[in-house]
């Protein structure tokens, strides 16, 4: 990319600071609007999510900001016909999930921060077992998720003073989808729907900053 090029880019997002994420809304659409294979939106989607990742400048303030007791799932867009989902994770210092598991596909990039993740397997009489070692997600990272593979896994926020955020894009509704959590000692399952953090989404479709540019070209 040119110098102007660059700096043509940069006074455009900074007109338009919400432009990454409709960018990569406008992408995954496209990219579920394919009726590919679970494997495929997981490999296509993730270069798309490397991209998002890349900066956090457009997230938000309302979408990055931890509660002191419990870990935040704020919605960023969802597909209108539910094919998929994506959602800012915010979590506390030192703040953790449960065992559960996501009954869909998942993309995890990790923006901020760092994440440890912990697999499990479930065995044919209930029970749990950790399946592989816990994986560190740092920075510009990304993990995937697949109900094929087995989804079960408890996540928790490496750092024990700063607040970590990650960019999560589910194949469905996240917040609406009935799914389960995990009892770590009986392997006990109980449903339930996470719903979301917060009423509001960011608005992804002002265009006011091609207006400033406007008024800015014709004096
Ligand atoms: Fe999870």
């Amino acid at each position: 990319m040119s110098v102007f090029a660059r700096r043509q880019d940069n006074k455009n997002l900074a007109m338009d600071p919400i432009a990454p994420l409709r960018d990569f809304v406008i992408a995954m659409t496209t990219l579920v609007s394919n009726n590919l294979q679970e494997d495929a939106v997981l490999s296509e989607g993730t270069p798309l999510l490397e991209r998002l990742i890349k900066s956090n400048s457009w997230l938000p303030d309302f979408c990055a900001t931890p509660h002191p007791d419990f870990y935040q799932q704020f919605l960023l867009h969802g597909d209108p016909l539910e094919r998929f989902s994506v959602v800012s994770f915010v979590w506390g210092p030192g703040q953790k999930s449960p065992i559960h598991d996501h009954g869909v596909w998942g993309l995890i990039g990790m923006l901020k921060g760092m994440e440890i993740a912990q697999s499990y397997q479930r065995l044919p009489n209930g029970a749990l077992v950790t399946d592989g070692k816990e994986q560190r997600l740092q920075p510009g990272q990304i993990e995937s998720i697949s109900p094929q593979r087995g989804d079960i896994h408890h996540v928790r926020n490496a750092l024990e003073k700063e607040p970590s955020i990650s960019i999560h894009v589910y194949g469905g509704n996240i917040g609406a989808i009935r799914r389960h959590v995990y009892d770590p000692t009986t392997g006990a399952s109980k449903s339930f729907v996470s719903g979301y953090s917060s009423d509001l989404v960011p608005n992804l479709w002002d265009r006011s900053g091609v207006r400033n540019q406007i008024q800015h070209q014709e004096g």
